[in-house]
């Protein structure tokens, strides 16, 4: 019989993947969107799958209507991915944040447990919630200490799904995910910010790129292998959480020089702390320079996840470096400039 399986947050870069992930195994997919805004199908348009999916309205933040709507879908796996996903926004809108991020959360486990308890649930959490980091690499069992409203919602979300799993005896698994990226990351983000601004800087398009802290480390995966581990997690006998991780972690400044290398132009920094630049080596000309507007009000440190238990228990591992994943971003950007496909 086919499986159904139902993604909040389909229009998001990991609902698209995932979509496309089960497409291919042969789901039948319904994905959500909220109802304030035209559908934003960009992402399942380029995966070529927009015509493969169902699509549904929902609004984490208000909407009474989960239950109605696993009554409707009937799936087997519903995966959470729904998100007020930004951290600056957090911070300007930390109620609404709660609202979508946290007791969205607690909206779905209810209707989960109310249509039918056999629904395997998966939760997409955060390695933001680690924030003011306690220790190096974080696991499953390093203590959380978040620094953000967007952090403190993901933690509430967190541990609902744990506490309906020790509860209820629900199937459900939060996978507790580090950086991941792709050429389907939002512009606001800052891995695809610089790829994309690199992009225009090459076809003379840009000036500059201005950036925050060069130096914050991240540990960066590649989107596509960070939905599998979801998918993973919701076909194993017992239910659990897993850190998703690569267990590297490169700096803004790495991933920036990677960036302009891929497309042929070496970046020397000069200067110091906000007065730091990056300039083209071959003319000497100015193309990276720090907006101290882009500064977190609270970073999280040092964020490097220890994978260990998803390799060990679900054979999952991180297979895309970070060069490799730099190279896919900046390769797509470029094309979609020079296709048109892409307003700049
Ligand atoms: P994303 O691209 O920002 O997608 C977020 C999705 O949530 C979008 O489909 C968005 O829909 C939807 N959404 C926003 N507000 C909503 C609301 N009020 N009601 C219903 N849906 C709403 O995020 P992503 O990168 O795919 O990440 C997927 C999930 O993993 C998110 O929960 C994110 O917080 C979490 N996560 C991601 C990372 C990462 O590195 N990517 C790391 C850790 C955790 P619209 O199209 O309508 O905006």
């Amino acid at each position: 019989m086919t499986k159904k399986a139902l993604i909040t947050g389909i229009t998001g870069q990991d609902g698209a993947y995932l979509a496309k992930f089960l497409v291919e195994k042969g789901y039948k997919i319904f994905g959500t969107h909220r109802k304030t805004h035209p559908p934003n199908l960009w992402r399942l348009d380029e995966l070529g799958i927009t015509d493969k999916v169902t699509l549904r309205e929902l609004d984490l933040q208000s909407d009474r209507t989960c239950t109605k709507l696993l009554q409707e879908v009937k799936s087997e796996e519903v995966y959470n991915l729904a998100a007020q996903s930004y951290i600056s926004v957090s911070f300007e809108q930390p109620v609404a944040t709660g609202e979508i991020t946290g007791i969205g959360v607690a909206r779905l486990l209810e209707a989960v447990r109310a249509v039918d308890p056999d629904i395997r649930f998966f939760q997409a959490s955060s390695n933001e919630m680690f924030g003011l980091v306690q220790e190096v690499p974080q696991s499953e069992n390093t203590p959380f200490h978040p620094r953000s409203p967007y952090a403190t919602a993901k933690l509430y979300g967190h541990w609902m799904t744990v506490n309906y799993r020790e509860v209820y005896n629900t199937f459900a698994c939060a996978g507790i995910l580090f950086n991941h990226e792709s050429p389907l990351r939002g512009l606001e983000f800052v891995t695809r910010k610089i790829t994309f601004n690199a992009a225009k800087i090459k076809d003379g398009l840009q000036d500059k790129l201005l950036l925050g802290n060069l130096n914050a480390r991240m540990d960066w995966g590649y989107a596509p292998e960070y939905v599998e581990a979801m998918w993973l997690m919701l076909n194993t006998p017992q239910a659990d959480d897993f850190v998703i991780a690569t267990g590297k972690a490169y700096s803004v400044r790495q991933f920036v020089e990677v960036a302009f290398r891929v497309l042929d132009v070496e970046i020397v920094w000069e200067g110091q702390g906000v007065q730091e630049r990056g300039i083209d080596r071959k003319n000497g000309k100015v193309l990276v320079e720090i907006d101290p507007r882009f500064f977190r009000p609270a970073d999280a440190n040092l964020l490097i996840g220890d994978p260990s238990k998803a390799q060990r228990e679900l054979a999952w591992k991180a297979r895309t470096s970070l060069e490799e994943l730099v190279e896919i971003m900046v390769k797509e950007d470029l094309r979609r400039i020079r296709s048109g496909s892409i307003e700049v």
